[in-house]
């Protein structure tokens, strides 16, 4: 399931790199409208409703530059966030994207990567101790990088500079560009998966679980460290019966492999519900403001979690059924 743009915003700047003129080339060969651009994207006609708007920009690539300072914090995931990838082009209903990129939901690569790696390097230089950088905060990084190779370029780089690891995740399978690579046990590469009730209902242009669990099973032969994302965990009727055949599904498939898990519940923000209201009108997500608690998140916005109980609920029944059916693994954390 590679990304095949269906246009292609690619700012003059960029083809000062070797990525981007890299990309502009693939980009030609696969025949896809390109529209060159100064500073600021062009912008869209004004005359599209908000869904309409969100599915052309879901199949719009830009090659742009990184031109920030700072690499955001990632808790509770690593120390910083690794840019090299913004947005995805999954239709995934409940998708965290919603909040932060509401209005430019597009997939947006950057060319500068050498200027990344080098801020990446001030970071580890300064802490003195090893850093962790999670390159899928804002993206699914795979998602591109057939186009981009950036995380090869990013796998390469924990190799070549002590103290440093390397983590993202990813609903998608195609990893077989990572194959082969020398990449010393520094990275740690996690599948986003879900009960077959929300998958069914709220997973679109994503492939399915079973294709992420073979490819998880693939990237654990190759040696490197892999985790699992249980991610939004929701409370359905069936959900106990559900997520516990879920849980086996990842102990058949990797029965001895040293499994990292995370555990996020369903949380959204007023902004999110705003953005799937808009676009996806007939969806079934559980929304209802009444029905959850109010939580502050790190970056200064409130969103709307399960209730203390359900959360102690869901909490320890994970713990059990994980601890049960996979005994070696390790609950990074529940949130
Ligand atoms: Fe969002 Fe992840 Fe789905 Fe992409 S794969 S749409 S980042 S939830």
């Amino acid at each position: 399931m590679v990304f095949v743009p269906q246009l292609a915003f690619v700012e003059r700047k960029a083809l000062e790199y070797e990525l981007g003129q890299h990309l502009l080339n693939k980009i030609r060969q696969h025949n896809i409208p390109i529209e060159i651009y100064e500073r600021r994207l062009p912008s869209v006609d004004p005359n599209l409703t908000a869904r309409e708007r969100f599915f052309h920009f879901k199949r719009t690539l830009v090659v742009g530059i990184w031109r920030r300072r700072e690499f955001q914090t990632c808790k509770p995931s690593a120390h910083y966030q690794l840019p090299l990838v913004s947005g995805c082009p999954g239709l995934c209903q409940y998708c965290y994207l919603h909040t932060n990129l509401a209005n430019r939901p597009y997939v947006k690569v950057y060319v500068n990567t050498d200027d990344i790696f080098d801020r990446a390097q001030k970071y580890i230089t300064a802490r003195k101790e090893e850093t962790v950088f999670e390159a899928s905060a804002t993206s699914d990084p795979i998602a591109v990088e057939k186009w981009t190779g950036s995380l090869r370029r990013a796998i390469k780089f924990t190799t070549e500079v002590p103290n440093t690891r390397l983590r993202f995740v990813t609903k998608f399978a195609d990893v077989d560009t990572l194959l082969g690579l020398d990449h010393q046990g520094k990275t740690e590469v996690r599948f986003s998966i879900n009960a077959h009730w929300a998958m069914q209902r709220f997973e679109q242009g994503v492939p399915p679980v079973r294709k992420r669990l073979e490819a998880a099973a693939c990237i654990q032969k190759e040696g490197y460290r892999v985790g699992i994302l249980i991610a939004p965990i929701f409370m359905f009727p069936d959900w106990q019966r559900e997520y516990d055949s879920l849980i086996q599904d990842v102990a058949k498939t990797m029965p001895t492999a040293p499994l990292t898990f995370e555990l996020i519940t369903h949380r959204f923000t007023m902004r999110a519900k705003a953005v799937i209201n808009d676009v996806f009108p007939e969806s079934e997500l559980p929304l209802a403001e009444d029905e959850r608690q109010l939580k502050y998140g790190q970056f200064g916005y409130t969103k709307l979690v399960y209730r203390r109980e359900q959360m102690k609920e869901l909490e320890s029944f994970f713990q059990d059924r994980i601890k049960t059916l996979l005994p070696k693994a390790e609950i990074l954390y529940f949130v």
